[in-house]
């Protein structure tokens, strides 16, 4: 069973102090790799390559930096990729970006260019997005597949997808995907909710599905929040639980930069912490 958590870059202190305490905790899970995301402003940007960094630096972790094209140039990607070769960075997922009022370039202008240049960059191990429930922009679900097939073809190694609930809208997309010949490994992206309003607008946005008993189930907990904790974390346990029935063998969690559910979640699917430093 494989795992990798999903970090972003912190606004100020106090978020930082959460970011690390998270980071430190979940390394000794071993996770396959983490990820850190990229922001739409220069700073949030700069964050994300020194929060890279530091992980490099204070952990063993295998760190994987997103890139974006919004608000990039094919110049700009390439010295951003050839500091991160140059720093010892190995992975990255490729992803166009949400635009905000970011532009794109004419050459960079989806996530299957950002792929062609990065492999043309250096040998990166590449993972992409794939959406479960189709990406809000594709006119369909068998155009947004064969998106995901030429992000495969143009050299990314695997998938990671939108966080869903329904575990079978995944599975019919793993079916789907299968039959329009990828082979590739598509992890699912798996969200420990925290709140539900939230949750709402956000998959919205996204085009997620919030199942009527996933209403259902925090009914009534909007002012019991350590209640809401406790049942969120069964429910994931329970929607990762159904995908391993199903031949599911990795998992990405969205930690949102906190540990303690996803750490309960890794917990209660049998991986547990190992030492990863020699005590003194
Ligand atoms: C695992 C994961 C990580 C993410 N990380 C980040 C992040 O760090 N920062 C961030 O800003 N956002 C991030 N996102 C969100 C992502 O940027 C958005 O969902 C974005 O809207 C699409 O990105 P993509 O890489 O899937 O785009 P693409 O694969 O380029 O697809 C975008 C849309 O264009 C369509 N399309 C593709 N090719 C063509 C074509 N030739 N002609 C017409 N239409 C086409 C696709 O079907 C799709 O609808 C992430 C999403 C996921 C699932």
């Amino acid at each position: 069973m494989h795992v990798s958590f999903e970090f972003f870059p912190p606004k100020n202190a106090h978020m930082e102090a959460t970011l690390w305490r998270s980071v430190f905790t979940l390394e000794q899970l071993r996770p396959r790799f983490v990820s850190v995301t990229y922001g739409a402003d220069p700073l949030t940007r700069a964050r994300t390559h020194s929060v890279i960094e530091r992980i490099r630096e204070l952990t063993r972790l295998t760190a994987a930096p997103h890139l974006t094209c919004a608000g990039e140039t094919p110049e700009s990607i390439r010295a951003a990729l050839r500091r991160y070769w140059a720093r010892g960075i190995r992975q990255l997922v490729a992803v166009r970006g949400d635009l905000h009022d970011l532009t794109l370039h004419p050459d960079l202008r989806y996530a299957e260019d950002l792929v062609k240049l990065a492999r043309s960059v250096a040998d990166f191990e590449i993972a992409v997005a794939a959406y479960p429930e189709t990406h809000p922009e594709a006119p369909n679900a068998a155009f947004d597949i064969e998106n995901l097939k030429r992000k495969l073809n143009s050299g990314a190694a695997r998938a990671i997808t939108q966080f869903f609930f329904d575990n079978d809208a995944f599975l019919r997309f793993r079916d789907r995907c299968a039959r329009a010949g990828i082979s590739s490994e598509i992890i699912p992206g798996i969200l420990p909710i925290t709140r539900l309003d939230k949750l709402r607008r956000f998959a919205k946005r996204c085009g997620t599905t919030i199942p009527n008993s996933l209403d259902a189930y925090f009914e009534g907990l909007d002012d019991d929040p350590d209640t809401f904790r406790i049942l969120a974390v069964n429910y994931a346990i329970d929607q990762v639980r159904q995908l391993q029935r199903e031949g599911v063998h990795a998992f990405h969690f969205y930690t949102l930069n906190r540990y303690d559910m996803t750490y309960a979640i890794c917990h209660a699917l049998g991986v547990r912490p190992q030492p990863v430093r020699a005590t003194a």
